[in-house]
């Protein structure tokens, strides 16, 4: 679908890089001509997955790094500037997230999530500000939602509060720092099947097929899906694209609203 150079020359920080769709999109990211940095919080995490990423060609590097620490944030942009000169991607996908009714959940459960998803988004957001301002590309930062965080996610108040506050802030600072050519889009995902939160909530337990059922498409994605999104908004071909929320769910977010009354298959 792209060139292998529709990144090159590019360098990209990926926050919880080292499994999931923060992987899949540093593997597009790399083998697409870009200099990749991931971050987390696990080091063997991420050497596995440097050893997976390496295989893809491109510059990359892992550094240990929790998002909910402002300072370790700027450490890990002020490494991947140091490492690759510059940095003109910024991709806030780390999150943390578990089930639980709004009655029984701490006041600690929630600062946990909202420190992780919501704060650890405007950490890096913020640290990496003045180095996406001297892209000579256009600065890009995606940060990665759902659209639970827009319809409300009942047991799970805690995420939904923090992904409607990533979906705000990142079109705040679409108008605050377009001006500095610095582009702020989020990604929507569905339920991406070859990712272990959906296998271990849906596909382990025998609801699989049930829930691929609400989306619109029929089926569950694939990481390759949301590692396409992110290399177009990332790229020239999306650069007159900023506040946007691409919503990449098989129509599923739809189809909770707009339910089909013509036959059992819908
Ligand atoms: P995942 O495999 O659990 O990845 C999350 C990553 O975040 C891990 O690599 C983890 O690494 C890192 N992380 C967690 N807490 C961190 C912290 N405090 N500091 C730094 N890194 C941290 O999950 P995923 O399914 O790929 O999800 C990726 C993103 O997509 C999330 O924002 C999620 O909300 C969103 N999403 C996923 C789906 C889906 O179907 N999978 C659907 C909608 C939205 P360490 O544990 O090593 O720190």
């Amino acid at each position: 679908m792209f060139t292998n150079d529709t990144l090159k020359g590019r360098s990209a920080l990926v926050t919880g890089g080292g499994s999931g769709l923060g992987l899949g999109i540093a593997t597009a990211y790399a083998q697409l001509g870009a200099n990749v940095m991931i971050v987390g919080r696990n080091e063997e995490r991420l050497e596995s997955a440097i050893e997976h990423l390496k295989k893809s060609g491109g510059s990359v590097a892992s550094m240990k790094c929790d998002v909910r620490n402002y300072d370790e944030v700027k450490a890990a942009v002020e490494a991947t500037v140091s490492r690759f000169g510059q940095l003109d991607i910024m991709v806030n996908n780390a999150a943390g997230n578990f089930i639980c009714p709004t009655s029984e959940l701490s006041p600690n459960g929630w600062r946990t999530v909202i420190d992780i998803d919501l704060n650890g988004t405007f950490y890096g957001c913020h640290a990496a500000y003045p180095h996406l301002q001297k892209s000579p590309f256009g600065g890009s930062i995606i940060s990665i939602i759902t659209m639970l965080g827009v319809t409300g996610w009942p047991q799970a108040a805690h995420a939904s509060a923090a992904k409607g506050g990533i979906l705000s802030l990142s079109r705040t600072l679409a108008v605050e720092w377009g001006a500095d050519n610095i582009r702020v889009n989020t990604i929507s995902p569905g339920p991406i099947g070859d990712t272990e939160g959906v296998k271990r909530m849906y596909i382990d337990v025998g609801r699989g097929e049930m829930e691929a059922q609400k989306t619109a498409l029929g089926r569950f994605g694939k990481t390759i899906d949301i590692a396409n999104a992110a290399v177009f908004l990332a790229s020239g071909l999306g650069e007159y694209i900023t506040g946007e929320n691409l919503i990449v769910d098989g129509g599923r977010w739809l189809k909770q609203i707009a339910p089909s009354t013509l036959g059992a298959k819908a």
